[in-house]
């Protein structure tokens, strides 16, 4: 495998397609270091195909992003150009969600019968974006759980000590879980 970059890119442009032929899936797998510089053009991948600005920091799913807004601003950006703020906020709390409780409703996705959550115990929820309907995330938890998140990624720690590039607006509170913040907000409101 050639390490020229635009070979490397094309061939991540073909991985992120899901298009990359066998042999060379097997032959990135089997590269004895990975290289820090791979998710560097990875990113340059991802972001000369969005069409918007805003730098791309992180892929969360396959059309979510973190990314830095105009105002300077770490957030939760579908491909569409939704944003659903600050990233250290669950972004599932932005969503369109649709709730699967029945059985019937259940057997719609699930496959065969026997793999079903069983209704009273479990549920489905369903996340879109509201904005082009993207499906963004799937869980499967007990009635009242509070939604998942995913994952809040220590941004700062990542491009500093794994990509040796540390970000500009390095500080201490963005390694924070904020989406209580969402939550009071919404009980606030509901006191009136
Ligand atoms: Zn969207």
């Amino acid at each position: 495998m050639s390490n020229d970059t635009s070979i490397s890119k094309d061939l991540i442009g073909q991985l992120i397609d899901g298009k990359i032929d066998d042999d060379n899936a097997t032959r990135l797998q089997r590269l004895p270091r990975k290289d820090h510089d791979r998710f560097v053009a990875y990113i340059e991948v991802l972001q000369s195909r969005a069409s918007w600005p805003d730098q791309i920091l992180l892929r969360l799913c396959d059309k979510l992003y973190v990314v830095r807004n105009a105002q300077n601003q770490r957030v939760v950006k579908c491909e569409c150009g939704h944003e659903f703020g600050d990233y250290r906020q669950n972004w599932k709390l932005g969503c369109k969600v649709r709730v699967r409780r029945t059985a019937a409703a259940m057997r719609e996705v699930y496959d065969p019968a026997p793999a079903c959550p069983e209704p009273g115990w479990q549920e489905i929820r369903e996340f879109f974006c509201p904005d082009c309907a993207t499906q963004h995330a799937v869980e499967v938890v007990a009635p009242g759980y509070p939604a998942v998140f995913e994952m809040l990624p220590d941004l700062d720690k990542f491009y500093r000590d794994y990509l040796g590039i540390p970000l500009p607006d390095e500080a201490p509170d963005w390694y924070t879980d904020r989406t209580e913040q969402v939550t009071q907000r919404w009980a606030a409101n509901a006191a009136g």
